[in-house]
């Protein structure tokens, strides 16, 4: 698979460190409110590119972190920590804002098929992670102590700005909207590890640690965590492009200081989603959520299907407009993929050989784009339609369109239902009903219709 790496500014031949698995590490939100669409644009890219990986054979073994501490207003160390800006904003705790806004998350990316990563670690259950890092980098003479924080002295690193292509005086204070001086550091550049001290003292989580009661920088949370699961070695590290700077930089610096040896081969950037005025905001100009959409009657999937016309490496302007035209095209395409009925008789060599232009396409720095005009290239080709449903299902694995609708094209697995139906009934002895009807409404979704009887669950599948 080739795949464009920041760190080198080129498209590389992805190679990882140990064959056929992948680590990989992707930066999860700040659960101080809703996710916007934007935000989702980089978990859609994530997510194609985790299940590319899949689909090429590879085991991808993922991490994501939850920030619900450090994460200042200001990606460079200063300004109030978001999560007590979104605690002050609904006058509630800050748990009760991180668990409300990270199960609004999970919603969020449930209903644009993005998979929930492996592990999923919050940022304040790593605390004990952070101090043993710090207080190596102190050891090292990476780090020091001054004001009350702990920072990190980035001219003890030669190539510090390695990620970026910025020069280092645009950096600094002056150049970029929000950085304000802090007299507290050597050089302006040096980031916060912990902090004791700050302009904002009404945090509401705080730790011991060996250098007072305080709380983690937002960048050492992601090192932290990436190598309590993934260990040393990182294969990929994701994010947005305003994650380059300063944050996946800081996070370079610390861990390779840290470790003492290189962390991660690959940095993966998703451009951004901007709206017609330009940068998309949560507290300027329209909020656009998934909620929103679907209260406009958009199927959150039209969404994905609109990213995966453009290359995760372009900017894509959203507008009502390109979503309606994208919402068309995607209802058009799901209705002549329902057309197909027959599933027998697949022509082996025909599959093949679309299949393997489809990989070739989604191994090729994820050409999503490449792929979708693929599959109407099948639809119209001269495969039989058991060869088409093939293709098409198989597709689905990494484009997670719902591009089969199971009801009318082939009969829904009957061990599959089974096993939904002990699931639910488990769920129903643990009176987790909410879960149990969840399952109950997936299964109706693909036209099975459960009954609960005295002698237990039975169904029936709908036919259209
Ligand atoms: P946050 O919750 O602010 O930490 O951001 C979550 C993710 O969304 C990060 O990976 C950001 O790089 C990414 N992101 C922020 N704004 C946008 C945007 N407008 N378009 C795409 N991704 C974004
Ligand atoms: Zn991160």
């Amino acid at each position: 698979m080739k795949i464009y790496n920041t760190l080198t500014r080129n498209v590389e031949e992805f190679k990882p460190h140990e064959k056929n698995i992948v680590k990989m590490y992707t930066c999860g939100p700040t659960v101080y409110h809703f996710a916007h669409i934007g935000n989702l644009r980089t978990y859609i890219f994530e997510d194609i590119l985790e299940k590319t990986l899949n689909y090429l054979g590879y085991q991808v073994k993922r991490v994501m972190n939850i920030t619900d501490v450090g994460h200042l207003t200001s990606d460079s160390d200063s300004g109030e920590d978001k999560m007590l800006k979104g605690a002050k904003r609904e006058k509630k705790s800050v748990l009760e804002i991180a668990q409300y806004y990270t199960e609004e998350f999970k919603k969020d990316t449930a209903s644009l098929n993005i998979k929930w990563p492996e592990i999923v670690s919050n940022a304040t259950d790593n605390i004990d992670e952070y101090i043993k890092i710090i207080t190596k980098l102190i050891e090292k003479g990476y780090a020091y102590q001054s004001g009350g924080n702990i920072y990190f002295d980035t001219t003890k690193l030669e190539d510090y700005y390695k990620l970026t292509n910025h020069k280092i005086d645009e950096m600094v204070i002056g150049a970029r909207d929000g950085v304000e001086k802090d007299d507290a550091k050597r050089n302006q550049a040096d980031f916060v590890l912990w902090f004791t001290k700050s302009k904002f003292d009404s945090q509401e989580l705080k730790w011991d640690s060996p250098w007072g009661v305080g709380y983690p920088g937002w960048h050492i949370e992601c090192s932290g965590i990436s190598m309590k699961y993934l260990g040393e070695y990182l294969d990929i590290h994701c994010g947005g492009v305003d994650n380059i700077f300063p944050h996946h930089t800081n996070e370079i610096a610390q861990s390779e200081a840290f470790l003492g040896h290189k962390w991660c081969n690959y940095w993966v950037h998703g451009e951004h989603l901007n709206d017609e005025t330009g940068k998309m905001s949560k507290s300027k100009g329209e909020f656009l959520t998934i909620s929103l959409l679907k209260e406009k009657g958009y199927d959150p999937l039209a969404y994905r299907f609109m990213c995966l016309n453009t290359s995760y490496r372009k900017v894509l302007v959203f507008s009502y407009e390109a979503l309606d035209n994208a919402n068309k095209a995607y209802q058009k395409l799901k209705n002549k993929i329902k057309q197909l009925k027959d599933t027998k008789n697949i022509e082996q060599t025909k599959f093949d050989f679309y299949d393997n232009q489809f990989k070739q396409y989604i191994s090729d720095d994820l050409n999503t784009s490449n792929a979708i005009t693929l599959l109407y290239d099948v639809l119209k080709s001269d495969c039989n339609e058991a060869t088409k449903l093939a293709l098409v299902d198989a597709w689905d694995q990494v484009l997670s369109l719902n591009l089969i609708n199971r009801t009318n094209n082939m009969a829904v697995d009957a061990k599959f239902i089974e096993e939904q139906i002990q699931i639910r009934n488990e769920a129903k002895k643990q009176k987790n009903y909410e879960r149990a009807d969840q399952i109950r409404n997936e299964l109706e979704q693909m036209g099975i219709i459960l009954k609960d009887t005295k002698e237990g669950t039975t169904y029936e599948q709908k036919t259209s």
